[in-house]
């Protein structure tokens, strides 16, 4: 459930009429609806609520101050993945004791940052990671809380560039040496063990990766408390999928009650990851149709959203649907929706029936909340978008839309050219 709607022949978000929005910013335009990104957190928050647990969500999904405010207004935390998502999810008003920091490629100053900021914990990816956590927390006199993320081998059944918990792949520390880990990080000056984390892969449909890997590392944790190490928290990571076409992903309530029953008798605090069940369908990119053109079977759609501004179709052939912003086409046609991008992988729709768009109609990208704005680039140097939220009936532009300027912010010209 989404509140982008059509109202008479128009869609709208929430109150607000999405021709309205263009007509004021321009396109293309990412457009958030304040109502369903609560909604979604609320979701996933309530299906915990009678255990001990923190959302944190994932920043990586996406990362605008206003998105982010949001959840934290909720009592969200935040999962992040570089010291730049720490600073913000600071900016934004996070709690740092709300804090856990992934990723396989954490820098001194990051680490450093993070320790500065009294994070809950950093969830360790590598033997190295470890030793080098223990030794500038050292240095600057702290006690860094961690977890191991575990990478249990357990398929997850989703599209390969976004399945992390095989164990080809190059996450997390893998089952068989996670115990060892575990014992020399007990011995760490620089190091409190205070849990244990997970992340398989984003955009599962499916509850049973999730519980097969909890019984994996359950097992880890009974072995552990037998070695007096006892731990506070478990991370459950993140990847929850949603409905982009015919997917049906279990609803956050069930995914929720047999996670609990998975974990009831550990007596740990959880900690949930989510990302893109939350702001996925949350969002959408707003374009408009330049040209049209019909080439013996085919027929393409150019329009002024490219590769750039959403990479997804461009990055792992996902498909997002596509909506009128008038209901007023005659008919439908099966046609590529391609950018201007001079590349050929640059299309959000791939020969599929779509409306009969003409020269300046909009339209709208459905489910572009997650992954869509965060993984956007200035490539072809085409500034990127700007983003607006709807309330009610209200909306605001919560990031402007970059300039030609902007474009070569930093850039020097060499003093010997
Ligand atoms: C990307 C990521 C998430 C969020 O994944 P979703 O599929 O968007 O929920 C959570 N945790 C980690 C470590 C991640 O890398």
């Amino acid at each position: 459930m989404n509140h982008f709607q059509y109202k008479a022949n128009e869609l709208y978000a929430e109150d607000v009429r999405l021709a309205d929005i263009v007509a004021k910013v321009g396109s293309p335009v990412y457009v958030y609806s304040h109502a369903t990104l609560e909604r979604h957190f609320k979701a996933f928050d309530g299906a915990f609520a009678s255990v001990p647990h923190t959302v944190c969500y994932s920043v990586k999904a996406n990362s605008t101050q206003s998105v982010l405010k949001t959840f934290i207004n909720l009592g969200g935390g935040v999962d992040i993945v570089s010291g730049g998502e720490l600073y913000r999810a600071l900016k934004a008003g996070v709690d740092p004791k709300k804090v856990v920091y992934s990723g396989v490629g954490k820098k001194d100053e990051e680490i450093e940052y993070a320790l500065n900021t009294g994070i809950l914990m950093f969830n360790v990816e590598s033997e190295q990671e470890l030793t080098r956590i223990s030794e500038i927390a050292s240095r600057l006199g702290k006690k860094a809380g961690i977890a191991i993320r575990v990478n249990p081998d357990v398929d997850p059944g989703t599209h390969p560039y976004i399945t992390t918990g095989l164990k080809n792949a190059k996450f997390g520390i893998t089952i068989d040496r996670a115990m060892e880990e575990y014992k020399r990080a007990a011995g760490l000056p620089g190091i409190e063990v205070i849990g244990i984390d997970m992340h398989i892969g984003s955009q599962l449909t499916k509850v049973n990766p999730f519980v097969d890997s909890i019984e994996k590392l359950k097992v880890m944790i009974g072995k552990l408390k037998e070695m007096g190490i006892n731990l506070q928290y478990f991370d459950c990571g993140g990847g929850l999928g949603i409905q982009y076409n015919n997917e049906e992903p279990p609803l956050p309530a069930d995914y929720g009650k047999e996670i609990i029953a998975a974990t009831k008798d550990l007596g740990l605090h959880l900690v949930f990851e989510p990302g893109r069940n939350i702001v996925g369908n949350a969002g959408i990119l707003v374009a408009r149709c330049l040209y049209t053109k019909a080439r013996d079977e085919k027929n393409f759609i150019m329009i002024d959203a490219g590769m750039n501004d959403l990479a997804r179709p461009a990055l792992y052939g996902s498909f997002h649907s596509v909506q009128a912003l008038k209901k007023d086409q005659d008919g439908l046609i099966t046609a590529d929706i391609v950018g201007p991008i001079c590349e050929s992988g640059d299309f959000l729709v791939k020969d599929r029936e779509v409306p009969m768009f003409k020269q300046g109609d909009l339209m709208a990208f459905m489910s572009a909340g997650a992954y869509g704005f965060a993984m956007s680039s200035s490539y072809n140097s085409r500034p990127r978008v700007a983003e607006v939220m709807v309330k009610g009936g209200a909306f605001e532009i919560i990031r402007e839309r970059e300039t030609i300027e902007d474009l070569i912010k930093g850039e020097k010209v060499a003093t010997f050219l």
